[in-house]
């Protein structure tokens, strides 16, 4: 095994509230010691002056399409998308061909993560069988292969009594639930945000009680069984209060995230019918931003994430009412959240950081996430203040060309990452060391 020394860095830690310049060494794949000017030995020595030292990035929410939707994205592509972003532990969705709602699906995804051996990848299981809302999966079988929650994402379990059991299972299991809160009935075809926008364009809308009745749904079935929660991408300012409230009262078994182009992008993105900007769920009106922004402020979400949902061209290259949901971001996500939180000033860097890092370890129950001495050497070395413009068609790793943030101008960038006390990324460059 190598050693690395990272010298001269700013170290931001939050779990160990380090903000400042620090060295790093890495030894066997573990954080060995932090602190300043060390002068142990090392196989190789990083100079990080002028640069931004984090832990890895942990995104709770990735679609990596393998198995059965290879043309879309692989295992392997998102992982190197993943490196680009800084990020080096994901949670895949289940919403694979096959699903992710048996014992061989998820040994599947932990082979391939392995084989390929860029990030960590932690497969999450399907609550129903083929994600049908109709029969449960076999809860246990899926966390003994190896899932690390389990999740319909992509769609809401509509049956509330089959909601109701999963709860029940993942109590007694030990599994963390993760919830995409939308009562479908309500949806009724909509495909983007119903208000003034949606009117000009002519396009039918997404109300926002929509995902303000599923998030109480879940909240109330969730604290009935004693079950752990996560609401994915929340984007309202109901689902706001509801979850700031399930905190207030003590719920610690709730937590909650946004993806990062809920902070950062109004539903105008929508006008010309930009179909990159046709996602569920849509992007929001300035006033659900505003509300979002807040319950960031206020951590009563506890982390961002992408929903990386990468797409074929010609799915993208159709009427917006026809054309597929989702964005790529894994290539994106700090950088928007450097752009359109840290810079305004509505949160510090370090807040930022914990939600990309120790935040999402903290639900997940793994020893990531920190810089501790002895924690897994998953590193991101960052220039905070990179200017540049996301070109998804010339400069990007995965195989999904549709990012809504493609041609904007972003700052901060991934210069290096380790993971597991190698380095896996430099420069633009994959490296399989
Ligand atoms: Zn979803």
């Amino acid at each position: 095994m190598t050693s690395i020394l990272i010298k001269n860095g700013h170290v931001v830690d939050p779990a160990n509230h380090v903000d400042g310049i620090q060295d790093i060494l890495v030894e066997n794949g573990k954080i060995a010691k932090v602190g300043t000017s060390l002068t142990t030995q090392a196989d190789e020595v990083i100079d990080a002056t002028g640069l931004t030292v984090t832990p890895g990035l942990i995104d709770l929410q990735v679609h990596m399409r393998e198995p059965g939707r290879e043309d879309r994205e692989t295992i392997e592509t998102a992982s190197k998308a993943a490196l680009a972003g800084g990020i080096t532990a994901v949670v895949s969705m289940p919403n694979t061909s096959p699903v992710a709602d048996n014992q061989a699906v998820i040994e599947f995804i932990l082979k391939r993560a392995h084989d390929v051996g860029l990030i960590t990848v932690y497969p999450s299981g399907a609550i129903s069988k083929g994600q049908k809302g109709h029969v449960l999966t076999e809860i246990n079988e899926v966390k003994n292969a190896g899932a690390i929650a389990i999740t319909d994402d992509g769609v809401d379990v509509q049956d509330e009594n089959l909601l109701r059991r999963a709860f029940q299972y993942a109590k007694t299991c030990d599994i963390l639930v993760m919830s995409h809160c939308e009562v479908e009935k309500l949806t009724n075809g909509g495909v983007m945000h119903e208000g003034w926008v949606s009117t000009q364009l002519g396009l039918p809308g997404v109300p926002a009680e929509v995902e303000d009745l599923a998030v109480h749904k879940n909240i109330m079935l969730a604290n009935m069984c004693g079950a752990r929660l996560h609401l994915l991408h929340n984007s309202t300012k109901g689902a706001t209060e509801a979850i700031r409230e399930a905190k207030r009262k003590g719920h610690t078994n709730i937590t909650a995230e946004v993806s990062v182009q809920h902070f950062a992008l109004t539903d105008e993105e929508c006008f010309h019918y930009n179909t990159n900007a046709k996602m569920y769920p849509p992007l929001r009106s300035q006033a659900h931003i505003e509300a979002i922004i807040e319950g960031i402020k206020d951590d009563t979400y506890d982390a961002f994430t992408t929903d990386h949902a990468p797409h074929i061209e010609p799915d993208k290259l159709e009427t917006f009412q026809n054309a597929a949901f989702g964005s790529t971001g894994l290539e994106t996500s700090f950088a928007v959240m450097n752009t359109y939180l840290v810079k305004p000033g509505h949160i510090s860097f370090s807040k930022g950081i914990s939600k990309m890092t120790v935040e999402p370890a903290r639900i997940l129950r793994v020893n990531k996430g920190t810089l501790s001495v002895g924690a897994d050497a998953d590193i991101a070395i960052f220039d905070t203040r990179q200017e540049w413009i996301v070109d998804a068609y010339k400069n990007s790793f995965s195989k999904g060309k549709n990012c809504i943030f493609d041609g904007k101008k972003l700052t901060g960038k991934a210069v290096m990452v380790i993971r597991g006390g190698r380095l896996k990324y430099q420069n633009g460059e994959i490296l399989h060391t």
